[in-house]
């Protein structure tokens, strides 16, 4: 069979559950089209960039109805066997369609269509030139003759051609669609070996068992946890083995779950392995993020260091995969394609044959149960490294106590000695803003947001009010109508608020906020980290943002200002996020030889969570839990999944939820238990009604079926086009 005649299986990037069939762009396209490959094909009355899957079956009939490819974007596949591999079993796993998992995959330039090659050096030579008439070209098309003739002569780059004083490249490209000129790209030269820059500290005994474990993994694929208390040193044994990685001329991943937590790891790496390491993550701009993905597919980045979407980056020669702090939510991507970057980099390691070690001092509950089945190998670093030890944690009852902008005395006291001392104090809150709750003291009222269930909260360096669900903002003047003169009243505490206590408390000692509002400035992350690290900074107060991973040397106390806004949550996971969070948190004090505490503010001393992690500790925490999700049949003992649903009205989401269930219950699953619908959490948000539909399962392929029956069915449900729905495979927030 002629290879003209083929026809190519298409993955549109449009949010469609179905791939698409073309013909080649001419019939003298000599091009194959390999998987991977991006094209823009005629859909509908528009445009669209989509990616070859393969060959399609072709049956002469079918064909004729079949519209032609109109470019072929790539000479080589822009996206290679490896992650075509990994996006189609991505697509499954999840039940996403394949034209969003590839079109998530690429940077923003990439996926628009842009050429990849930026810095590779393309080269065109002549295809037909001995058929063509170039007459006859030189009287249709003038400027494509010339180009042609300059081609003719030898492969051409871009240079031999700017002494033309036309668009050139337009010409080029009319060659190319007719097919008579070819482009091929070189890729650049190979990186020199990385240099090491900085000695690297002597690993303690139980470092240098880790290491060593992983090395002699290499080669094939295996999953580690390594479990190492805060400030255990889990960095040098990522870099021990990324050394040996290297030693092999081959690459590391390594991915981390927020972009706040690259500042100082790359750091750590770039002192280490110099201009061999890559980064990506949200904070970067188009541009940056593709040249970062090109280095990285030319094999001239050996170790990238990012968040979530560094797991879709192209690497030659993968040696090993490291997920640090495995347990972090952040891994979930909550919105669109809802995968799990650390679960998939599991598969990315499976697929490339190479050991993965997924590194936490509070693991999740599903990796400890993979360690206890014997699917993951258990590393440990039970103690801190050098000369550090681990805090002391206690709880500040602060039933009756005088309180100051939600700081006790008791903690007041405790700030005021490292103060003395020139040692630096972590505050945590896990709010931003002024205060969540403003009550007007004129009318009473409690300033809602008109669009969503939630209260508004007060940004009082903004001036606003600000819904964090929507973004809505009102300014203060507007919250009603009778309070034009009156005082809002701040209920409870924010990072702005705490700040200005401390402002107040200590006003000749510097303090410095961490969160989403403060860090919004680029380099406004990177000033505070100096300022931390010179200890120009006396107190910190921040979010989450602040009590994951760093490495702080001068703090030596740590204070929660409000444990209990989140002992009463309902959501299963609550609590493990609560024991993770503290101890994460805590695990910021005494990081050097200065002993560390951490001092928990709550109404709940006797609380069962509190007392079991600060008595037993994280691991007695994490066994009576599995235990409660064995016996209550919850992740990780069942799989799940969810199925959301929202639209302008309550029973529009509903309706369409309960069809679908229907829908699945009359074919009787077996395995298969199905919970609601059921509002949300927080029902309308955005303007819209939430709803929601529980899936649970004895087995993965029960659950797997089950949701395929529902998107099969979901075709018949009338009612769709009133709602925006959404399916949920191992869902993080089940709320
Ligand atoms: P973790 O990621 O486990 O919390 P880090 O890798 O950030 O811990 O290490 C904590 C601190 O201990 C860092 O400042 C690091 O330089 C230091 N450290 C790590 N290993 C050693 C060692 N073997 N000897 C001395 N100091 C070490
Ligand atoms: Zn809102």
């Amino acid at each position: 069979m002629s290879r003209e005649l083929l026809t190519v299986e298409v993955a549109v990037f449009a949010p469609l559950r179905k791939t698409f069939h073309y013909l080649p762009p001419a019939a003298s396209h000599s091009a194959v089209l390999e998987p991977g490959t991006r094209v823009r094909v005629p859909f509908g009355r528009t445009v669209r960039i989509g990616v070859v899957l393969g060959p399609a079956p072709s049956d002469a009939s079918a064909k004729l109805s079949l519209k032609k490819i109109i470019e072929v974007i790539d000479s080589s596949p822009t996206i290679g066997p490896e992650l075509m591999r990994l996006a189609l079993w991505a697509a499954d796993y999840y039940q996403h369609p394949i034209g969003e998992v590839l079109a998530t995959m690429l940077p923003g330039p990439l996926r628009n269509g842009r050429a990849p090659g930026v810095r590779q050096t393309i080269e065109w030579t002549a295809t037909h030139s001995n058929e063509l008439d170039l007459t006859a070209l030189a009287r249709k098309a003038p400027r494509q003759a010339a180009v042609l003739k300059r081609i003719g002569e030898s492969p051409a780059v871009a240079a031999d051609f700017e002494p033309l004083d036309f668009d050139w490249r337009r010409a080029l490209r009319g060659l190319e669609k007719k097919g008579l000129v070819h482009r091929r790209s070189h890729p650049p030269s190979m990186m020199p070996a990385p240099v090491h820059t900085a000695a690297p500290v002597a690993l303690n005994a139980a470092q240098t068992k880790a290491a060593q474990s992983l090395i002699s993994a290499f080669g094939s694929f295996s999953a580690y946890l390594l479990h190492g208390v805060t400030g255990s040193g889990k960095t040098e044994v990522y870099m021990a083995a990324i050394d040996k990685v290297l030693e092999r001329n081959m690459s590391a991943l390594l991915l981390v779950p927020e972009i706040i937590l690259t500042q100082q790891m790359v750091a750590r790496l770039k002192q280490h392995f110099g201009d061999a390491v890559g980064v990506l993550h949200s904070g970067l701009t188009d541009r940056e993020r593709t040249q970062v993905w090109l280095r990285c597919r030319d094999g001239r980045v050996k170790i990238l260091m990012g968040t979530r979407s560094a797991l879709w980056t192209p690497l030659s020669r993968l040696g090993i995969v490291v997920v640090d702090e495995e347990h972090d939510g952040s891994f979930k991507q909550q919105e669109g394609f809802r995968y799990n970057a650390r679960d998939m980099a599991i598969v990315r390691a499976q697929q490339a044959a190479v050991p993965i070690v997924l590194g936490t001092a509070t693991p999740s509950l599903e990796t400890y149960l993979n360690v206890k089945k014997g699917k993951y190998a258990y590393l440990s670093l039970p103690e801190r490294a050098g000369a550090a030890r681990l805090p002391k944690i206690r709880c500040i009852d602060v039933r009756g106590l005088p309180m100051a902008g939600g700081l006790s005395d008791r903690l007041t006291c405790a700030i005021n000695k490292r103060l003395a001392r020139n040692e630096q104090t972590l505050l945590f809150i896990n709010r931003r803003g002024f205060a969540p709750v403003v009550l007007c003291h004129q009318c009473g009222g409690i300033a809602m947001c008109s669009r969503c269930d939630a209260k508004m909260v007060w940004h009082k360096e903004r001036r606003v009010l600000i819904c964090h669900h929507c973004g809505e903002q009102q300014r203060i003047q507007q919250i009603a109508p009778c309070c034009e003169k009156s005082k809002l009243i701040p209920l409870g505490f924010g990072t702005e608020q705490v700040e200005e206590t401390l402002n107040k408390l200590f006003p000749s000692k510097n303090v410095a906020r961490i969160d989403r509002d403060s860090m919004r400035r680029k380099s406004a992350m990177e000033d505070v980290f100096a300022a931390i690290g010179d200890g120009s900074v006396d107190i910190l107060i921040g979010t989450q943002m602040l009590a994951k991973g760093h490495d702080f040397s001068r703090v030596t106390l740590v204070g929660i200002i409000d444990a209990d806004s989140q002992l009463f949550s309902t959501d299963f996971r609550a609590e493990e996020k609560l024991a993770q969070l503290i101890i994460q948190v805590a695990g910021r004090a005494g990081r050097a030889e200065a002993p560390g505490e951490v001092l928990i503010q709550t109404h709940h001393p006797g609380h069962e969570l509190l007392q079991m992690l600060i008595g037993a500790g994280y691991d007695s925490f994490a066994e009576r839990a599995l235990e409660e999700r064995r016996s209550a049949a919850l992740p990780p003992y069942v799989p799940m999944a969810l199925v959301r649903a929202e639209a302008p009205s309550s029973q529009a989401s509903n309706d369409f939820l309960a069809a679908l269930a229907n829908k699945v219950k009359v074919r009787g699953v077996r395995g298969l238990e199905i919970l609601g619908p059921v509002p949300a959490a927080m029902e309308k948000r955005a303007g819209r009604y939430r709803a929601q539909l529980m899936l649970t399962a004895t087995a993965r392929g029960v659950l797997a079926a089950a949701v395929k029956l529902l998107i099969d069915a979901s075709e018949d449900v009338p009612a769709r086009h009133k709602v925006r729905w959404s399916v949920d495979i191992d869902p993080q927030d089940t709320m």
